[in-house]
């Protein structure tokens, strides 16, 4: 299987779920294994790979195997969610590592870093990413253990040069981890950009379809660090279900016609809200004046994604408003699905949150495209 998986194409990898037909009744789906435990033989040695559920089981491991194809990893680990598997992350450094973090970046991810420098877990400095030489700044050459980055960022979209960011952290002895999760393997492959480590909160795009939660973290290396933290995987019970990793099968093998379409929606969207009367500003990676945009079309080949934010003219309440007034965008949070959704995200960061008042962010699904933009147009004009 190895072989066969290196001469082709990711897409294909991810149609087929890694092509495999089920040797015993020639199933094209894989099978879901619920079990938690598995038996020994007459020789009291495992019959299979696999010992106890916290530690691994076939289904998740299976998923594994895909996303670690798809993003042209050593390993990958699935986690019940992309905070655990980030809290897995964080766990696996030496007490007292020094972090660095963009300031702007999601804001759960962010919240749990500050706690843990607060407890003296870690030593955290946050940096403006979209600025490399910050980045060289803010570094500790021998001290600084990880550099995480995300890219595009939330809910600004800022995209970050993954090659440039992984040269500074190396030049400093430390390891760049990217989150990657508006920027899916269809569009960007961080290791071989020179990222160390990619996370995805596979909730989102990887999935696509709004009904699990789930984490992943993808190795270029399988080292020291990496089996730290299946240790923690294991020893804290972060291990993804069953059932989520056959679920999550299922919604990978749609993943690059999912996120095709989602971004050729999301460009059309963004160019016709720039020409909008009541949008001051449109952040999407795919429109040329926006500042990231030539790292964009070299770092993510196949889209700009399905994400993007506006700034309204206008006050908080006016733009609540909006968010509340579509019939076709969903008002709620998340993003990759299926399903359209808005939000304003202000409401529902910290009252710290340095997100602008006035800022919508969007979410771009399945739908026709013409829907979509007819549900934005009629939501601003009844606002
Ligand atoms: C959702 C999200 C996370 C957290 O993942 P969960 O699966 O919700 O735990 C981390 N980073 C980004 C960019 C996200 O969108």
């Amino acid at each position: 299987m190895t072989a066969r998986r290196n001469r082709l194409d990711p897409a294909t990898l991810a149609a087929q779920a890694l092509g495999t037909v089920d040797a015993e009744t020639g199933a094209v789906v894989p099978p879901m294994h619920s079990s938690t435990t598995f038996a020994r033989g007459a020789d009291y040695r495992l019959v299979g790979d696999h010992l106890y559920s916290r530690d691994s089981g076939p289904t998740v491991r299976r998923a594994e195997e895909i996303v670690a194809a798809l993003d042209g990893g050593a390993d990958a680990r699935l986690f019940a969610s992309g905070m655990a598997a980030f809290a897995a992350l964080l766990e696996a450094l030496p007490e007292g590592a020094h972090v660095l973090a963009p300031k702007s970046m999601y804001y759960a991810a962010q919240d749990w870093l500050i706690r843990q420098a607060w407890r003296g877990r870690i030593e955290l400095d946050l940096f403006d990413q979209t600025r490399p030489e910050a980045l060289s700044a803010a570094l500790r050459p021998g001290r600084t253990a990880l550099v995480w980055i995300e890219t595009p960022a939330n809910p600004t979209w800022d995209v970050v040069d993954i090659a440039l960011a992984a040269e500074a952290a190396h030049s400093a002895g430390a390891r760049l981890a990217v989150d990657s999760t508006c920027a899916p393997p269809p569009t960007t492959r961080p290791l071989e950009l020179g990222a160390d480590i990619v996370f995805h909160s596979a909730t989102k795009y990887l999935n696509g379809h709004s009904d699990l939660t789930a984490g992943a973290l993808i190795p270029a290396r399988d080292d020291e660090l990496w089996a730290q933290i299946h240790k923690i995987r294991t020893a804290t019970g972060g291990v993804l279900g069953g059932f989520e990793a056959w679920l999550l099968i299922r919604g990978m093998r749609t993943l690059h016609v999912r996120f095709a379409r989602q971004s050729e929606t999301a460009l059309a969207l963004a160019r016709h809200l720039e020409r909008h009367p009541r949008v001051v500003e449109v952040l999407y990676p795919g429109l040329a004046r926006h500042p990231g945009h030539a790292i964009a079309r070299r770092q993510m080949t196949g889209g700009f994604g399905g994400m993007l934010s506006i700034l309204l003219d206008g006050d908080v309440e006016s733009a609540r408003r909006v968010a509340a007034s579509t019939r076709v965008f969903v008002p709620a949070t998340s993003l990759g699905g299926v399903e359209s959704l808005i939000e304003h995200r202000r409401s529902v960061e910290s009252p710290q949150s340095p997100v602008p008042d006035t800022l919508i962010r969007i979410s771009v699904g399945l739908e026709a495209p013409g829907d979509l933009i007819d549900d934005l147009d009629q939501a601003l004009a009844a606002a």
